[in-house]
């Protein structure tokens, strides 16, 4: 059977990855960006290598209304939406103290309020179609908190209670809501960080290695399969073991 997703943030990184890996499990898929849309054209030319139909959406998640015209614009485009990987997002590392409104504003549009738009335009998609998989990428810093990103941390703490919520609302419909958490992973986001002082990384992680891109994108993949339905209102922590020592 065919399938329809959309995926944010899916020119680099996690997003490319789980493009590619949903493809291989039989998904059409959209893809956003907001500044790379090369990336975002060459991961959609790998998809359709796969044997499967990409389109490229440009949108900025902060901006509430792209938030939810992209969804239109994918479903739409695709004929219909089974699965949402709500994944764009971006870090900003700086003092609690320093955070200004308007960078919390901006993290929690983008981290928080757009997953939750993005799913209130998605989910009668999915109820029209029977079926529907909504994976939110979280982080380990929703679980620890983060000294230098506490308004990273929390918005992804918050997106794991939307989580929990719309799994609730949305179970009688069919529709699953699970969270990923990935722990150190080799993408734009900490390229800086894995590059210059890797072991006070690596030592932090029983693992002894950042993940790759490709297996968290194999865990969204798992959760938007056909073989996860009876998995939802799970966080799925994919940090090498990180909670462990
Ligand atoms: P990445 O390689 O930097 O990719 C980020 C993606 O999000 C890109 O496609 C980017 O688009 C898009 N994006 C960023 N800001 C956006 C905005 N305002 N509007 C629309 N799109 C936006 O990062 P990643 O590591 O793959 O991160 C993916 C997700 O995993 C994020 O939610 C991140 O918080 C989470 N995560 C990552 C790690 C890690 O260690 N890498 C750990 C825990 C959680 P452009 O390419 O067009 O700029």
């Amino acid at each position: 059977m065919r399938r329809c997703a959309l995926i944010t943030g899916g020119s680099r990184g996690i997003g490319a990855a789980a493009a590619r890996r949903l493809a291989q499990i039989g998904y059409d898929v959209a893809l956003t960006y907001r500044t790379q849309r090369l990336q975002a054209e060459e991961v959609a030319a790998e998809v359709e290598r796969l044997g499967r139909r990409a389109i490229v959406i440009e949108a900025d998640l902060a901006d509430p209304e792209q938030a939810r015209a992209l969804v239109r614009e994918g479903a739409e485009a695709l004929g219909g939406l089974d699965a949402l990987v709500n994944n764009a997002g971006y870090v900003q590392r700086m003092d609690w103290q320093d955070i200004s409104l308007e960078d919390w504003d901006r993290m929690l549009r983008v981290a928080l309020t757009a997953p939750f738009l993005c799913a209130q335009v998605a989910a009668p998609y999915m109820k029209d179609a029977g079926f529907g998989r909504i994976v939110n990428v979280a982080s380990l810093r929703a679980q620890t908190g983060a000294p230098h990103g506490a308004h990273y941390a929390a918005a992804k703490a918050g997106l794991l209670g939307l989580t929990r919520s719309l799994a609730m609302a949305l179970a009688p419909s069919g529709i699953t809501v699970n969270a990923v958490c990935p722990g150190y992973t080799a993408t734009d986001i900490n390229r800086e960080a894995l590059t210059t002082k890797p072991e006070a990384i690596t030592r932090q992680i029983p693992l002894g290695r950042a993940a790759e891109p490709d297996e968290i994108a194999a865990v969204i993949a798992f959760l938007c399969s056909e073989s996860a339905g009876y998995i939802t209102g799970h966080t799925l922590n994919a940090n090498g073991g990180m909670f462990l020592s």
